[in-house]
């Protein structure tokens, strides 16, 4: 059984719609569950859905949300959770205001250093996406001729800290992990100790997340070396937590490490998550 939990589709910062996504998924990474997890959206799911059906692939509802601890950037996973309970709703769409609602100072930012990219330019890269991130602005940088590929962008320009860098809201942890729950969902952290970020995820804060209802910790991610994935299986033990592996795909978005099924969640660890 090849299990991937974690993909994105044209509907955030991926490449390929939803539809696209999963019969890559079945046909070429020959997984046989998936899940699309777009960047704080749900609005894949049917299609992704209806394509799941056709090709014969089992598939998961999810999200990744954006949340923050202590100031500090964390990815919340959900999955299987009601879309429409209004609290989780409304959440999401304060964080994909915050997105959009960043963008023109984005925009003076770069401006200020010679590069001239419009809303319209970004809007063009966005497309079916709920909002426009940091990865459209720098697909729009490629496509003025800045620069050659999206990752060159958060090389000095859109990541923390860089030229353009402009912060936006993000949905406290604990709360995220509570509305998940009410929703009648799942909550998996998502790549908890990912390369450059602060590790603010400590076994005491896992513990807490724990006790507010969270389920699991997403382990074999590409952004985990092996002493760091000994590491978090350690602490899922300890916790009592499902350990997850998933690619974190995002198609031409990002490099071939984060192929469909590059990395994979074990069958019975997937039992224990959903059931
Ligand atoms: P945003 O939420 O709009 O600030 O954009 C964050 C998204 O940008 C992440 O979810 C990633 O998909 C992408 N991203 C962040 N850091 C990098 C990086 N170093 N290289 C490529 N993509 C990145
Ligand atoms: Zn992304
Ligand atoms: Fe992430
Ligand atoms: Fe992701």
């Amino acid at each position: 059984m090849r299990i991937d939990l974690h993909t994105h589709s044209d509907r955030s910062d991926g490449t390929d719609t939803p539809a696209e996504l999963v019969r890559k998924a079945r046909e070429v990474a020959g997984l046989d569950v998936v899940a699309l997890t777009d960047h704080d959206a749900t609005t894949g799911w049917d299609e992704a859905r209806a394509a799941a059906d056709e090709v014969g692939v089992r598939f998961v509802p999810g999200i990744e949300i954006s949340t923050q601890l202590r100031g500090e950037s964390v990815h919340l996973l959900g999955y299987a959770f009601d879309p429409d309970h209004p609290p989780l709703v409304e959440e999401l769409r304060r964080v994909l205001d915050g997105r959009d609602q960043r963008l023109p100072r984005m925009l003076e930012r770069l401006a200020e250093h010679g590069v001239d990219i419009t809303l319209d330019d970004v809007a063009a890269q966005s497309g079916s996406a709920a909002a426009s991130g940091r990865p459209h602005v720098a697909d729009a940088m490629v496509a003025r001729g800045y620069l050659r590929h999206r990752d060159e962008a958060f090389d000095g320009w859109l990541n923390s800290g860089g030229r353009a860098y402009v912060s936006r809201y993000a949905a406290p942890l604990l709360d995220a992990v509570r509305l998940l729950k009410e929703a009648g969902g799942r909550a998996v952290v998502a790549h908890p100790w990912s390369r450059g970020s602060d590790r603010v995820l400590t076994p005491e804060t896992f513990e807490r997340l724990r006790d507010a209802g969270l389920d699991g910790i997403e382990v074999d991610h590409v952004d985990h070396g092996e002493e760091v994935r000994r590491t978090l299986r350690g602490i899922a033990a300890d916790l009592d937590l499902v350990v997850t592996g998933s690619s974190d795909y995002h198609g031409t978005g990002k490099s071939a490490a984060f192929a469909l099924g590059a990395n994979l969640t074990a069958p019975e660890q997937l039992e224990r998550l959903l059931g």
